[in-house]
């Protein structure tokens, strides 16, 4: 027996024993305060600021959701598997976190998408309690942009009335995106499973009535910030980019969902894409894109705060984390 396994054994040993010691009146607590016991400790708030130029934008988590890979159409459950293993996850589940984001300069408070509900999923629809530890009301957001119509990123947007969660809010889409979801016309065009999509983009236009921004083109949404057509996930997703004096960001909505598959390899599409082909393209161009320029990106789909970088890695990419900015 060398030196090495004593010492180890007994590490183990004693880990075992204080395991012993602590973990029974946690799960004790964690039972009595959830009625579970594996849930019932809260995390700290979830947002997390940056700075770009002038511009103080704030991750803010809304929850999270796990993907199997029935979610992709095209790769075997063992290839997911593989994928999962390699990025330190479970074989079957990747754990995805749903990001909005919040910009501030100025006297503008802008909201970028806002999140699911609870009314979605249980584990989703915390938005409104991060943005008020933030310190932002949802009476202050005079605008909030979105990247897409799907029930992840609109759901925040009413309440389970129907009625305006953000009473001051101008809501600025994209003309196509909008029409898409909530115009008889198109519906014939909406793959069968994203049906359920129509009626909360019906709600959400009808709390908006008379405060809604439809654009057509790539314009500036608001001083500082342009729209950026990213068309395939939906036939209207729009990132946005922020530029301010030497910084510049793009929020680019759901160019990727399961980030250590999907930058790996650019030409595997999610069963969510309305239009597959024209999401790789557009995946493939704006990875091109933040990887040649350097540009700092955020996701709704990146792992939060969601902020960073996309790094060449072999024949495809990776995505590198920002580090927290200590002084803002
Ligand atoms: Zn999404």
């Amino acid at each position: 027996m060398t030196t090495m396994s004593i010492n180890r054994r007994h590490l183990l040993a004693v880990a075992a024993a204080a395991g012993a010691a602590s973990t029974l009146p946690l799960r004790a607590a964690r039972a009595q305060a959830s009625g579970s016991a594996t849930t019932g400790l809260a995390q700290a708030p979830a947002f997390r600021r940056f700075t770009v130029g002038d511009w103080v934008v704030t991750a803010l988590a809304d929850g999270g959701m796990t993907f199997n890979s029935g979610v992709l159409p095209e790769m075997s459950e063992a290839d997911f598997a593989e994928a999962m293993e390699k990025a330190f996850h479970p074989p079957a589940a990747y754990p995805a976190t749903i990001n909005a984001f919040l910009l501030q300069s100025g006297d503008r408070t802008i909201l970028v998408d806002t999140g699911g509900s609870k009314q979605m999923a249980p584990t989703l629809g915390n938005l409104p309690a991060n943005l008020a530890a933030a310190g932002v009301a949802p009476g202050d957001v005079d605008t909030i942009l979105l990247t897409h119509m799907h029930g992840d990123h609109i759901g925040g947007l009413a309440d389970a009335s129907g009625a305006a969660a953000y009473p001051n809010a101008e809501l600025v889409i994209r003309a196509r995106e909008l029409a898409f979801w909530t115009d008889p016309a198109e519906a014939s065009k909406i793959p069968e499973r994203q049906r359920g999509t129509v009626a909360a983009a019906t709600t959400v236009a009808n709390a908006y009535e008379g405060r809604l921004t439809p654009f057509e083109e790539d314009v500036t949404v608001v001083d500082g910030v342009d729209a950026v057509a990213l068309y395939g996930h939906t036939p209207g997703h729009t990132g946005y980019r922020i530029a301010s004096g030497d910084d510049t960001l793009l929020i680019w909505g759901d160019i990727a969902h399961i980030a250590p598959v999907q930058l790996a390899d650019p030409g595997i599409y999610i069963g969510f894409d309305v239009t597959p082909e024209e999401a790789v393209a557009t995946r493939r161009r704006v990875l091109d894109m933040a990887a040649s320029e350097r540009m700092m990106v955020a996701g709704m789909h990146m792992p939060f705060p969601g902020f960073g970088h996309v790094a060449r890695d072999g024949e495809g990419y990776a995505f590198v984390p920002a580090p927290w900015q200590h002084t803002l």
